[in-house]
């Protein structure tokens, strides 16, 4: 029987998705392919009563990472600890995970990306060889201990696989990529945790929720329980088509799932750069919001559904974009700036 897995989070993590989040693999909906390699991984790993390989998730926010982090140690019934890449400043900030890591217990690294370099480099012989080199003392007294560690497997999770570096992926026996979701699948989720949620919902309106929902699970889950509260504040507690409709409309949701901030973001490069190229910074500074936020959260599903593409120059608006603001590229002046902006 595999016993229940230690979950030790950092003190800074809480888990606000906790009551829909899958608890075990196979409960998981869509990413087959990732599900079905993963899986052979874990057991092959159990049979033969070795630690799992490291594994990195890469993918745009809620769609799934630290789920599939959490339901492998439970799947393994191994200890889990979780923390942060930007709360590990320094090496000294990691020791204790890898200390108390358990044999074959998991240590799920979420951003891997914002570890500083040292915390990396640190991290190289852990991975590799399970032991750790401390240095005590300074200066002219100081010496280096090695210490060993016991077999653990490091689940990396990031949004910008870009930004690791080479020998840290490389240290990564496993590589996954998350995509977004289908339609149907999102439905799925949504039927799932409407269950959950005690709240009844017809099929169309699963639908409608997940094809506003931009791909990912996270928002899915979401629009449905503000559509709930929606239908529990203004109607008879059941979610019908129209109650969904409403609700949507009211958090200024639009038919493709986009939210003001995307709409915002598009009307941006229409309007001021009258549709691009512009480079991101550009964008962010005339938003005022973080590059980050529009890397990570913003841009992904837009560039995926062809609304804005990249070019060498910068992002550009397609047609579909313009058509979707109902902007015509014909009203727009020639030039940047060329005209006062109203957004
Ligand atoms: P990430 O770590 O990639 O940002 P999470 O794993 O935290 O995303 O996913 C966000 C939420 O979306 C989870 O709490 C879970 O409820 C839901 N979710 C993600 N992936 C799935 C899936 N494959 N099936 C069902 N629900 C999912």
């Amino acid at each position: 029987m595999p016993r229940e897995p230690i979950i030790q989070p950092a003190a800074d993590f809480k888990d606000e998705d906790r009551d829909l989040r899958p608890q075990r693999m196979q409960d998981m909906v869509g990413q087959r392919e990732v599900y079905a390699r993963l899986e052979i991984a874990v057991d092959a790993a159990a049979k033969r009563g070795e630690s799992l390989g490291h594994i990195l998730f890469d993918g745009p926010p809620g769609l799934g990472k630290t789920t599939f982090a959490m339901c492998i140690p439970r799947d393994l019934g191994v200890g889990f600890q979780i923390a942060s890449g930007a709360a590990l400043a320094a090496p000294k900030d990691i020791i204790p995970y890898l200390t108390n890591a358990e044999e074959r217990s998991v240590l799920f690294i979420d951003e891997i990306h914002r570890l500083p370099k040292a915390v990396e480099e640190f991290l190289y012989p852990a991975m590799e060889d399970f032991r750790i080199d401390l240095t005590l003392g300074e200066g002219v007294n100081a010496r280096t201990i090695n210490m060993t560690l016991r077999p653990f497997t490091l689940i990396g999770a990031t949004t910008r696989s870009g930004l690791l570096s080479a020998p840290l992926r490389d240290r990564f026996q496993m590589r996954e990529h998350l995509d977004f979701y289908t339609v149907e699948q999102l439905a799925e989720i949504v039927r799932r945790n409407a269950k959950k949620l005690r709240v009844e919902i017809v099929d169309d309106a699963a639908e409608e929720i997940a094809s506003r929902s931009r791909g990912t699970p996270r928002l899915a889950n979401n629009r449905l329980r503000w559509v709930r509260d929606y239908a529990q504040s203004r109607a008879d507690g059941r979610i019908s088509l129209s109650v969904a409709r409403d609700a949507l409309a009211m958090q200024g949701i639009d038919p493709l799932g986009l939210d003001p901030q995307d709409r915002k973001y598009l009307e941006t490069i229409a309007r001021v750069f009258v549709g691009g190229p512009v480079g991101v910074e550009a964008v962010a500074h005339t938003m005022n919001v973080s590059p980050d936020t529009l890397i990570d959260e913003v841009e992904p599903f837009l560039l995926r559904s062809g609304l804005v593409v990249r070019t060498p120059r910068g992002r550009k608006l397609t047609p579909t974009a313009f058509a979707h603001l109902g902007i015509s590229p014909a009203d727009l002046p020639a030039e940047p700036g060329q005209r006062p902006l109203f957004l």
